[in-house]
């Protein structure tokens, strides 16, 4: 396991014990880091209590992302420096997820965007004057910002948004400090955001079928990427989206549909089903 003694690190987006923020939480504190969990109000309760007797906690702050002061006043309290910082934040409200995309109104795609793209750039705008050179930013993204996903919608849209600022952050932060943005693109996993995304079980049903490692990622499998990418062992990795999706992302044709070329005769539509 990677040593992260001494090494600090500023965790957005815990909601509960299956966030994939609190996962990469616990691992860096295993890892021997110290870590700071920002939170929204609604689960300060929840997160209370998931904090309880781990010693490399060592703050847990309200913010809400979608707000520049509250952003601001988060960063005026904390004390640096942090060697990096984890965005694992992001919301649609429902109806934009539930309707066709044709029908989403101005104001959900502002939240959308705004919520879990534009908040990458305004917590790392706060975050520069407490963060160590040659830090590390890492952000969550998933498939669906290159490629429909059903129900996914202006999610997908939130999503490209976030991978190009991913980029423009890494060329805008590198010079100089050497700071380093990523993102992970994770495959499914069960969480309080994922349970939002209408016919959740049956896409994670469906990737356990067809993923080159035949299952799903956990929580703990994106948790170990993001200490390689918050850790120096990522020192020349920056602008990058790294898929943890069990492979999902390198099939083009999904096992059953390969039976069309495979075996030639069979009725392709039939063989499709
Ligand atoms: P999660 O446990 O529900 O965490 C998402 C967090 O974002 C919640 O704490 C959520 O709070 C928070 N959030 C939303 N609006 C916020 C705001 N204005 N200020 C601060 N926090 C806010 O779900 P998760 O699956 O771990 O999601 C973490 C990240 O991973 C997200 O960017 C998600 O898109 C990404 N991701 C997830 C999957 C997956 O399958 N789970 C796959 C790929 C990528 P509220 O509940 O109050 O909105």
């Amino acid at each position: 396991m990677t040593d992260l003694r001494n090494a600090r690190y500023l965790v957005y987006g815990v909601a509960s014990d299956t966030s994939l923020a609190w996962a990469i939480a616990r691992d860096l504190g295993q890892s021997g880091a110290g870590v700071t969990l920002a939170y929204q109000k609604r689960f300060r309760s929840r997160v209370q209590s998931l904090v309880k007797d781990h010693a490399w906690v060592e703050g847990v702050e309200e913010c809400d992302v979608a707000s520049e002061d509250s952003v601001r006043d988060l960063h005026q309290r904390l004390r640096g420096p942090f060697d990096g910082l984890v965005h694992a934040v992001a919301f649609a409200p429902s109806d934009a997820l539930a309707r066709p995309i044709t029908e989403t109104t101005e104001d959900d795609f502002r939240v959308a965007l705004g919520v879990s793209a534009y908040s990458l750039v305004r917590v790392v705008r706060h975050a520069l004057p407490l963060l160590a050179p040659q830090s590390s930013i890492v952000t969550l993204t998933y498939l669906g910002a290159d490629r429909v996903v059903p129900s996914y919608r202006v999610m997908g849209t939130a999503k490209a948004a976030l991978e190009s600022l991913v980029r423009e952050l890494a060329a805008s932060v590198g010079p100089g400090c050497g700071h380093r943005v990523n993102a992970i693109s994770a495959g499914p996993v069960k969480t309080l955001a994922a349970s939002g995304i209408p016919g959740f079980d049956r896409i994670l049903e469906w990737m356990a079928d067809v993923t080159p490692l035949r299952r799903n990622v956990t929580q703990e499998d994106i948790a170990r990427v993001a200490r390689f990418l918050l850790s120096d062992d990522a020192a020349a990795v920056t602008g990058q989206v790294i898929y943890a999706d069990a492979g999902y992302s390198a099939v083009g044709v999904p096992p059953e549909l390969d039976r069309v070329f495979v075996e030639p005769r069979l009725d392709p539509y039939e063989a499709a089903l």
